[in-house]
Parts: structure tokens; C-alpha cells; sequence
């Protein structure tokens, strides 16, 4: 018999898929990092583990215990599963802008959700930010997450995902593109990949109205690079402590219309499912095209799963509503 424990080692050995059509203008091999067979259909599985492992072992987390973090999406599916398998209470606190899909989605894998006001500042006590932390020091024995600045989530990639792709290319891999958010994909991918072979290239996808592309190139936290925008999962407005600057080479950004006019494309155009993140992505690696030659082997790694997101960018009334379909 060949079977899994539970549901958790399940994580990781995802496949990487060539893509054929959207790509067939590049002279280099692309593949696809395709995340969404994990378990929770996000890479986020991955960190969300190594974190609450990490903390078990540092003693921060003890049995019966309450981790808190504040996330609506991937990450909260994540630590959700690990608190369900390993038994802790977990509570999500979130943003009212979130839609009632997201809550009822974590819910329904045995979270808490605490539903805070969106038009408040992040220092204001009513913010999900101030409401997690408040949280954690009001209920005994919890433990705050932080993915964004929590060194677990880098770390993840670094002993899981980056020596995937090494090894799944046979060592070949010449190009690392994907999205960034709070940095732990591709700085944890990125450092592996540049130890095993110092040639490689990292390239970050980056939105309009975030602050990476800019401070990357100038070193300059430009507070006029911040505003709204539709793309979700990647960009910021603050340096999450997980982006390591130095091992990524270049930052292209992707426009909103663009990412989600992709998203449509991968799934039409290649059978492929996903996320808002991967049209920025695949986007982004066709903006880079004089990057590549043809014996390159590009490794483009897909977020999430397509699922999340049929009340937006696979709606096409919410298209055109949004100007992005003619
Ligand atoms: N895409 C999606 C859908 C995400 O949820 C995230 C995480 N915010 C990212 C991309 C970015 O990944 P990371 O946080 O590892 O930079």
C-alpha cells in the first residue's frame, strides 16, 4: 500500500508543466512551477506548514494552542489545514472588503474569522492588523503568524520549492520568474537556485501601485509609487522582511487589464486554470522577452488556483465592467 498519514504530507513534489501556446514566441523552453496541487491549491501550503513547524519547535506554539494570523486567502487555507491535522484553534482575522466566498472557504476547513473595517489606518485599533496582534497578546497560549517579516516563510522555498525546480530540470534551469508578495517565494527559490548555480537569473513581477520595482532600482522607498489596484497576491506597499532584494535581478511591473486578460488567457489558451497571480506572471515573462535566448530553460512558478477568482477575472460581465474586455 501506498498512502499519505494525513492530509499535510501531501505538500510539495508539485509538477512542472511546459507551456505550448502563449509562449510560442519565445525561443526558450518555459515552464510552469504548478503550485496548485498542493493540497490547500496554493504554494502557500508549503510556508504555512514550515511556519507552524518552525514554531512548535521554538515553543511558541504549544498543544492546545491558537494561531492567529491576518489573511483571507491562500495563507489562511494553509495554517488552516496544519491547525486541523495537528489540532490548534485557528482565527483568521480579516479585511470587510473580502468577498463572503473567502470567509465561508475558511470556514468551512474549521476557522475563526474576525471581520474588521478596511477604511481605517493600520495603526487604528479597529485594524485587522492591530486586531490580530490585540488577539494574540489577549488569548493564552497563541501564537501570531506574521508571514510577512516570519523568517519560515523564505525558508520553506529554500528546502522545498527551489530544490524541486533544481531537480525537476535536471540542474538546466537558466530563469526564475514569478510574482512577489511578501518575498518568501521567490527569495527562498531564488537563494537555492543562485547557490546551485550562480548564472541563474531571478526576475520579480511587480503591480502598479507597489514599491518593489522602485526601491529595487533606486534604493528609494517612493511613497508616491503607492496606490489602489486590482491585481491580488502580489505587490506591497511596506518591505515585508522576506523579499531579499539582492538575490532577484529585475523587476517587471504588469498592468491590472493585462493580468487579468492573462489569467483568461492561461486557462483558454493552455488548460490552465488559476489564479490572478499567474497572468501577471506569465505576462511579466513575455515582457522580458529579450531577457532569453534559445537554449534557455525559464521556470515560471503559478500561485493559485482559478477557483478563487470566478467572481472577477473569469466573469466577464466584472471584464467589462473593469474595462479589460472589448
Ligand atoms: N500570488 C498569490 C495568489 C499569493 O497569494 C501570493 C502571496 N501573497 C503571491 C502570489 C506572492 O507570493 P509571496 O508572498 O511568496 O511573495
Amino acid at each position: 500500500m501506498e498512502y499519505a498519514e494525513n492530509i499535510l504530507e501531501t505538500i510539495g513534489k508539485t509538477p512542472l508543466v511546459k507551456l505550448n501556446r502563449l509562449t510560442s514566441e519565445l525561443p526558450c523552453l518555459v515552464l510552469a512551477k504548478y503550485e496548485t496541487f498542493n493540497p490547500g491549491n496554493s504554494v502557500k501550503d508549503r510556508m504555512a506548514l514550515q511556519m507552524v513547524e518552525d514554531a512548535e519547535e521554538l515553543g511558541l506554539l504549544r498543544p492546545g494552542g491558537t494561531i492567529i494570523e491576518g489573511t483571507s486567502g491562500n495563507t489562511g487555507m494553509g495554517l488552516a489545514l496544519a491547525a486541523v491535522v495537528k489540532g490548534y484553534r485557528m482565527i483568521c482575522v480579516i479585511s470587510d472588503k473580502q468577498s463572503k466566498e473567502k470567509i465561508d472557504i475558511l470556514k468551512a476547513v474549521g476557522s475563526e474569522v474576525h471581520v474588521c473595517p478596511t477604511d481605517v489606518a493600520p495603526e487604528d485599533p479597529r485594524s485587522y492588523y492591530s486586531t490580530a496582534k490585540r488577539l494574540a497578546t489577549e488569548i493564552p497560549n497563541s501564537w501570531y503568524v506574521n508571514q510577512y517579516d516570519n523568517p519560515s516563510n523564505c525558508k520553506a522555498h529554500f528546502l522545498s520549492t527551489g530544490p524541486e525546480i533544481w531537480e525537476q530540470t535536471g540542474g538546466k534551469v537558466t530563469h526564475f520568474v514569478v510574482g512577489v508578495g511578501t518575498g518568501g517565494t521567490i527569495s527562498g527559490v531564488g537563494t537555492y537556485l543562485k547557490m546551485k548555480n550562480p548564472k541563474v537569473k531571478v526576475w520579480g513581477i511587480d503591480t502598479y501601485g507597489s514599491v518593489f520595482k522602485k526601491y529595487h532600482e533606486t534604493g528609494i522607498f517612493d511613497k508616491n509609487e503607492i496606490y489602489p489596484y486590482v491585481t491580488e497576491g502580489i505587490g506591497e506597499d511596506i518591505l515585508p522582511k522576506n523579499v531579499r532584494f539582492e538575490v532577484i535581478d529585475g523587476f517587471t511591473k504588469v498592468t491590472d487589464k493585462d493580468a487579468a486578460v492573462y489569467t483568461q488567457k492561461l486557462a483558454k489558451e493552455e488548460g490552465m486554470f488559476l489564479g490572478n497571480s499567474a497572468g501577471a506572471a506569465i505576462k511579466g515573462l513575455l515582457q522580458l522577452k529579450e531577457q532569453f535566448g534559445k537554449d534557455d530553460v525559464v521556470v515560471v512558478l503559478f500561485h493559485d488556483h482559478g477557483s478563487r477568482y470566478v467572481g472577477k477575472m473569469f466573469n466577464d460581465d466584472w471584464m467589462r465592467q473593469m474595462g479589460y474586455l472589448e
